[in-house]
């Protein structure tokens, strides 16, 4: 029996099982596809912090070879309405967001995955049904031999929209299916500075009445996003040439490539349950987002990483299984503040009904001349980690209240329950100048402010990986102190993902052990 198996090899899967192997846990990955295929305009905005995770899995390529942004321009008809850019509370060294294509991220994952011997990839294996028991879960795959069973400890389905599974294991997955078009080509320009920026513009003269958002990509590669009429017909446009009026429209008269075209309609759906028994659902397969503000793969890939410790920790009898339950807790929620976030944008982009609309134009006129009016204009609140304020795992600080969602391209205060920010840090123990994020995923961390001995209590209370360490010994800047906000005489308990568990003042080692044993479910 496997301790691992993955249904789905696209880049949830493939995250979920490269941090497994991180954390020495063999895993079986199956997918009903014959191979990889390279298909386009699928996702491009990768968030910082999930470039972190995918850096941790061992591929920082991906964050090397996207294009960074750094700046999002909105405009109306022909004027600049505002721009932002992202405020990082630490100091990072990877970019707000770059943008690459999907196709070469599940590539860049590919070359990392043939690389670890201790993940098996199996193509060509259908699941076409699920079954478990108390002890393992079975998968019936349909494969070139016939039917194969595979067994599990456990499963994670990162099966993507179209998942028959979910209704084996009893799970609804409620939502919408809007019925909008959206024409998204990828073309292969030179368009002088535009290279860096995201631009969203609503109502152009280029395409009245809808918008058009465009992105840079790599390889002089842009990706323009435009709202179609229903009915809309891609190879009738392409027969007639109006879909190079209508791109010249927008680059003027210049050479372009078309590198990859396609007509989306978009759904906004969540199961009610991301934990059966045995059996954890990721990715697309738990949740569906129209996908302006880029929370698709990202919150995909924080799924993977929250599966992936929770997991291991359990196989590794360093959890009980009942940790498994704050992965629904912590997911479940997260999903829903990315729909609240996505669907309140699309109700921005595409009205319906003639009030909504009247007040989109008001609000868009408004937006000319007052600042205020401004921020109601949405064009996608792009993603961000969500805050595990009210997790199970998490220990409230009360002179840290939560401030609720912060405004747009800015992070929560720190308190518990929210990813801690990176910074450069001296590492004692490997003698070498690093960055916090790359100590935090090795187990439970501990930073003392005072140099308190709080080792025999968290090692008294928990069998897992800890390692304690001095907040002044690491912090040679002082850039990490600053971005905490630490006090005197504290300790910061974080998780193996970097999320913050708790903040005690002076606290005994009944307390250090009590929060130590909640943090991991015991
Ligand atoms: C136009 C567009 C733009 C987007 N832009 C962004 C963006 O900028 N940023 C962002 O974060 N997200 C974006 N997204 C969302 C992103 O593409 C998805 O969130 C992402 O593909 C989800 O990955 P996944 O691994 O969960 O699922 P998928 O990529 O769908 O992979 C699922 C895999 O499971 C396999 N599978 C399915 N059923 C079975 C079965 N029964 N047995 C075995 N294998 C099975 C499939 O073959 C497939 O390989 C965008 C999406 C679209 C459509």
């Amino acid at each position: 029996m496997h301790a691992v198996v993955v249904v789905g090899n696209g880049p949830v899967g493939q995250t979920a099982a490269l941090l497994l192997a991180r954390w020495g846990i063999t895993v079986v990955v199956l997918d009903q596809r014959t191979a990889r295929e390279a298909v386009g305009s699928k996702s491009i905005c990768q968030q910082r912090d999930v470039l972190d995770v995918w850096a941790a899995a061992g591929v920082p390529e991906i964050a090397a070879e996207g294009l960074t942004w750094t700046t999002a321009r909105t405009f109306y008809r022909d004027r600049e309405l505002f721009a932002w850019s992202f405020v990082d509370p630490g100091s990072s060294p990877l970019p707000p967001f770059v943008n690459i294509s999907q196709s070469r991220t599940e590539q860049l994952l590919d070359q990392r995955i043939a690389a670890e011997p201790l993940i098996e990839v199996r193509w060509a294996y259908d699941v076409i049904r699920i079954d478990q028991d108390s002890d393992a879960v079975t998968l019936t795959c349909a494969t070139d031999a016939g039917e194969v069973a595979v067994q599990a400890s456990y499963v994670i389905t990162a099966t993507g929209g179209h998942c028959v599974l979910r209704d084996q294991l009893g799970v609804r997955f409620e939502g919408e299916s809007f019925d909008d078009r959206f024409l998204i080509c990828d073309i292969r320009a030179d368009l002088p500075g535009w290279e860096r920026e995201r631009r969203f513009y609503f109502d152009p003269e280029w395409n009245p009445g809808r918008q058009v958002l465009i992105h840079p990509c790599p390889d002089s590669t842009y990706r323009i996003d435009w709202q179609v009429p229903a009915g809309y017909d891609l190879a009738e446009e392409e027969r007639t040439g109006a879909l190079d009026a209508r791109t010249r429209k927008v680059i003027g008269d210049r050479q372009y490539e078309i590198v990859w075209r396609s007509v989306y309609r978009f759904q906004a759906r969540l199961v009610d349950r991301m934990r059966v028994g045995r059996v954890l659902l990721a990715g697309d397969c738990a949740h569906l987002l129209a996908p302006f503000g880029a929370r698709g793969l990202n919150s995909g890939v924080l799924d993977a990483e929250n599966a992936a410790w929770k997991l291991a920790f359990v196989l590794r009898g360093w959890a009980p299984e009942t940790l498994l339950d704050s992965y629904h807790d912590e997911r479940h929620a997260a999903a829903v503040e990315n729909l609240d976030v996505t669907s309140a944008t699309m109700r921005f982009l595409v009205p319906h009904g003639e009030a909504a609309v009247r007040e989109r134009h008001q609000v868009l006129e408004a937006a000319m001349t007052d600042p205020d009016a401004r921020s109601r204009v949405d064009s996608g609140r792009l993603a961000e980690p969500f805050w595990y304020v009210d997790s199970p795992l998490t220990t409230a600080d009360p002179t840290r209240p939560f401030g609720g969602r912060p405004a747009r391209g800015q992070s929560p205060a720190v308190c518990p329950g929210v990813l801690v920010p990176d910074a450069p840090i001296h590492d004692p123990d490997r003698r070498t100048v690093t960055r916090l994020r790359e100590i935090v995923r090795d187990g439970v961390l501990a930073i003392t402010t005072s140099g308190q001995d709080v080792s025999p209590a968290l090692k008294n209370a928990i069998d897992a990986p800890s390692r304690v360490v001095r907040l002044e010994t690491i912090d040679d800047s002082g850039a990490l102190s600053a971005a905490l906000g630490a006090r005197t005489g504290e300790v910061w308990l974080i998780r193996p993902d970097g999320h913050v568990a708790a903040v005690l003042a002076d606290p005994d080692p009944a307390t250090i052990a009590a929060v130590g044993r909640r943090m991991l479910g015991l």
